[in-house]
């Protein structure tokens, strides 16, 4: 692509920059262009740790704006942090919707706040555009899902940003709060969603419940949003900014599409460049003509739904699970469940109102069974077993730390925040 030509020299030489990439380059040559761009190896998620904290540093520390960890639990951290510039460009990105951010919009961010990028970043994009930001961290004990549903009402949430299983908690603590999601938050226009993959029938079961498009999202916090939907409900890579490649862990070849794990190379980045990154995410990469016209290649995440756990004779992924558990008819109710895959047997739990338990559990097997043909055991458990009632209408005191108390007050939480 012409586009990425003139970024990509700039590019090479910023990675020189790093200590990480100025060893790389001395054992095996600088790289010039698209093609030698090529010879080199990938960098992996395991050289960031190797590199934490600043081994990937390309520009003086002065310089740096923000810096943030991945979510990832397991082993040493993932670092990423960039430069004020570098903040143009992934707000920027993150800003590309289809259902636009506007100044008239009321934004509410739903996703973490501490150490990773995706609360940080949409609220970077909605400030560009001039939203009125309403910073609501996900993970912040100071904001359940009472406060959420609460905010969402009374301050005519307009757009959100979260992972799509959050917008199913809010529906269930707004029905909890007396509240019908499609009915009375007149002013949400729009479901931004990412972070976790999305099967096609909760998609349309989350969009239904609320009555507004979901708009996805596919990112990380070492590279920022990658891709975004069109209105045709696809998700388009931004290769425009990054250089996208498909690696094939099994042969070492690398592909420009197809199934595989997904390589970025991202154009801009003055803090921390990236090339060749292995996101080790699944992904299924297309040149598919779209009816939106943009010329941009098309993805598909797979993320974890590519793996699976073995039941009798077929392999069950969450994904396909998924689709359809919310292929059952929305007048089921069901929200919520889980599964456990048994070597020879696979047990799902729905929740499910009373009414409708019965027919759910009897339509969830029958579709189980048509689509894997092996053994399974479908419970309809009572609404609150899942989810805890408590936790979406509950709210904590969380307060200031402090350590004088009076008289009559309980001073064994002091210097706590709850
Ligand atoms: P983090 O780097 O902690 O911000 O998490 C990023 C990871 O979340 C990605 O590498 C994907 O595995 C996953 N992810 C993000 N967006 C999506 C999406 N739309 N569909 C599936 N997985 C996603
Ligand atoms: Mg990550
Ligand atoms: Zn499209």
């Amino acid at each position: 692509m012409r586009l990425q030509e003139a970024p990509l020299a700039d590019l090479l030489a910023q990675a020189g920059r790093s200590p990480f990439y100025e060893a790389r380059f001395a054992a095996m040559g600088a790289p010039r262009d698209r093609d030698s761009l090529a010879a080199l190896p990938l960098t992996r998620k395991q050289d960031l740790r190797d590199a934490y904290p600043f081994g990937l540093l390309a520009v003086p520390s002065a310089e740096l704006a923000t810096y943030h960890e991945s979510s990832g639990t397991a082993g040493n951290p993932t670092p990423s942090y960039y430069t004020g510039t570098d903040w143009i460009d992934l707000a920027e990105r993150f800003a590309r919707k289809w259902v636009p951010i506007t100044a008239d919009d009321t934004f509410l961010v739903r996703t973490p706040y501490a150490l990773m990028i995706t609360g940080h970043l949409a609220h970077a994009a909605a400030r560009s555009c001039g939203a009125t930001v309403v910073p609501g961290d996900n993970r912040s004990l100071a904001m359940p899902y009472s406060r959420v549903v609460r905010v969402l009402h009374d301050l005519d949430v307009s757009l959100t940003w979260s992972m799509p299983t959050e917008t199913l908690l809010w529906a269930a603590a707004a029905r909890a709060a007396g509240w019908q999601p499609a009915h009375d938050f007149p002013a949400l226009r729009a479901l931004y969603v990412g972070g976790e993959p999305l099967s096609a029938a909760r998609r349309a079961r989350i969009g239904d419940l609320w009555g507004v498009p979901v708009v996805q999202e596919y990112g990380s916090t070492e590279t920022g949003s990658l891709a975004g939907e069109c209105e045709h409900g696809r998700m388009h890579l931004w290769a425009d900014r990054a250089i996208f490649e498909v690696y094939h862990p099994e042969t070492g070849e690398v592909t420009e599409t197809g199934v595989g794990q997904l390589v970025v190379t991202p154009l801009f980045r003055e803090a921390m460049p990236l090339l060749r990154y292995n996101l080790e995410d699944d992904v299924e990469v297309t040149m598919d003509d779209c009816p939106c016209g943009w010329a941009l290649p098309t993805v598909r995440v797979l993320g974890r739904a590519a793996f699976g756990y073995r039941v009798a004779n077929a392999r069950i992924t969450q994904d396909r699970l998924e689709n359809l558990v919310f292929t059952l008819p929305a007048e089921c109710g069901v929200l919520f469940w889980r599964a456990q895959a048994e070597p020879s047997v696979l047990r799902v739990e729905i929740e499910v109102p009373d009414a409708t338990r019965t027919a759910a559990c009897v339509a969830l097997t029958e579709l189980i069974r048509t689509t894997y043909d092996v053994p399974c055991e479908v419970a309809g458990v009572s609404p609150g077993t899942l989810v805890p009632a408590s936790v979406l209408t509950g709210v904590h005191d969380v307060i200031k730390p402090r350590s004088l108390f009076g008289p009559d007050e309980d001073w064994s939480r002091a210097l706590l925040y709850y």
